[in-house]
This record gives C-alpha cells, sequence and structure tokens, in this order.
C-alpha cells in the first residue's frame, strides 16, 4: 500500500487517540512515522499486512514536503519588512510589540518577533499541533505579500491557469470530505460552523453556501446543494476562490486550505 503523506496513514488509523503508540493521538503518530521519529508497529491496531513495503511510506512528497519547509521557513524569517506584511495582511500586533496575531481557520496564530522585526516562530494558541502544511501555507502568506484587493466575486479552482491536476485533489481531499460531513451533519451544520469566521451564509430549497476565512485575505465561498435522490441525483458541492487568490498563495496551498478545512470541520 503506497502512502505518500502522512494524512494517508492517519486515514486508515482507527482515530481513537488511546496512546498506546506512545504519541497524544494518532494525527501525531502520523506525522512522527513520517519524520522518522517513530515506526508503525507501535500502533497495534495497523494491520501491518497492509504495508509490505516499508519504505514506501516515507513518501518523496512528504520528505520534499519538509525540505520546502526548511527553505521557506529560513525565507520567512528573513523578512525584513515582517511587520509591516504582517498588518497589511490581516494581522493583530499584541500590545508587548514581540509579536502577531493571525486568525487561521478555528485557531489564532501567534507569530513572535525579534527585536530586529523578524519573525521567528509560529505558535497555534489553541495548543493543537500545526502541520508542517500548515506552517508551508502560513509561510507562503507573508512570502507571497499578496497586495491586489480581494474582489468577492468567486471562480472555481479550474479557472486559474495550470490548474488541472490540483482540481482533481480539491474534489478528493476538499470537496467530497465537504460534501460527505454537510451530508451527514446537515441539523448540526450551524454550530458545527460556528467556531470558524463564516459569513454570509444562504440557504434555499437546493442547498446552501458560505463564505469561510481561511487567513483574512484567503475566503472560501462554498456551496452545496442536496441532489435529489428520486431523480438519482447524488449531493454534490464546490469549494470557488477568489479571482485573485493567486497573489495570496500557489495552487496546492489553496487547495490545501480547502482540504484543511474539511479536516477541521471534523475535529
Ligand atoms: S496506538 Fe494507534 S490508535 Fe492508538 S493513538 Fe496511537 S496511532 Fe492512534
Amino acid at each position: 500500500m503506497e502512502m505518500k503523506t502522512y494524512l494517508d496513514l492517519l486515514k486508515i488509523l482507527p482515530k481513537t487517540n488511546c496512546k498506546e503508540c506512545g504519541e497524544a493521538s494518532c494525527l501525531l503518530f502520523a506525522l512522527k512515522v513520517f519524520s522518522g521519529q517513530t515506526s508503525l508497529e507501535k500502533c497495534p491496531y495497523l494491520d501491518q499486512d497492509l504495508f509490505p513495503q516499508r519504505t514506501s511510506l516515507k513518501g518523496l512528497s512528504f520528505n520534499q514536503t519538509l525540505e520546502n519547509l526548511k527553505i521557506l521557513r529560513e525565507k520567512f524569517q528573513s523578512l525584513d519588512d515582517f511587520i509591516e506584511r504582517a498588518q497589511d495582511l490581516g494581522c493583530e500586533p499584541e500590545s508587548t510589540g514581540r509579536g502577531v496575531l493571525l486568525p487561521y481557520l478555528d485557531w489564532l496564530i501567534r507569530i513572535e518577533v525579534n527585536q530586529e522585526g523578524h519573525p521567528t516562530q509560529l505558535v497555534n494558541l489553541s495548543g493543537e499541533t500545526l502541520d508542517p502544511r500548515d506552517e508551508i501555507l502560513l509561510c507562503n502568506y507573508f512570502i507571497f505579500n499578496g497586495k491586489e484587493p480581494l474582489t468577492m466575486d468567486f471562480v472555481g479552482l479550474e479557472s486559474f491557469p495550470h490548474s488541472i491536476s490540483k482540481v482533481k485533489t480539491l474534489k478528493i481531499y476538499g470537496e467530497d470530505p465537504l460534501v460527505e460531513l454537510f451530508t451527514q451533519n446537515q441539523p448540526k451544520l450551524r454550530s458545527i460552523l460556528q467556531r470558524f469566521r463564516v459569513k454570509d451564509f444562504q440557504k434555499d430549497t437546493h442547498g446552501f453556501s458560505f463564505l469561510v476565512s481561511i487567513l483574512p485575505k484567503v475566503i472560501l465561498k462554498v456551496v452545496y446543494w442536496e441532489g435529489d435522490p428520486e431523480d438519482g441525483l447524488p449531493p454534490g458541492g464546490k469549494v470557488l476562490y477568489d479571482r485573485v487568490a493567486l497573489n495570496y498563495l500557489d495552487l496546492e496551498c489553496l487547495v490545501f486550505c480547502a482540504e484543511r478545512f474539511a479536516e477541521r470541520l471534523r475535529c
């Protein structure tokens, strides 16, 4: 069974967070397996026969992710005009002057700033773990330093150049999980969404749509339609992006925004 990222492993873990592997959660276990800090055998509930070639777990793409993160982190930490960027990108300066606060998904991220005004580290104030992809996304947000005002005109990912391969990824990891979640949780949906920065929720007889801020300048429009069982039409959904979203993040990070939103909704 080939696994390219820790998320592939996470999907087949029981997600009971029983801690028998010595880690605080299944997510942490999956992350540590991929970073080589622990091994698959430590989880007694994992079917080891699924992994005849253990080396495939250290998927190239994940190692590349870590390598990318190292480079991005260095670039991020050497930003000279960080405070100015942070304000333009929707961060709140801390009264102490030693950090800024950034809303991200349903979290608040504190970015520490040293005496030279350079960012040093990202701390999730909720205490939950930021995984390497969160860090890549956040570093990119400041490195891209988008300037073009948001249009609030939303388009599908396929409208962006060179997006063909990412459209499928978005469907598998973002749109399909969201549709499944919305279909299963319709009655309590509004309360699930409350944790997030959601606005403009609109409902009609066919479904609903809303806007959600992943980051202050990265807003997704999520559209869900209920389908019609009598006509054999399944429920469906789509994630749309501001027409100028590529000024703020690259395609991969934009797809990850939807994927991570779906993951956070399940928590
Ligand atoms: S032992 Fe397995 S199920 Fe339990 S927390 Fe670790 S990974 Fe999750």
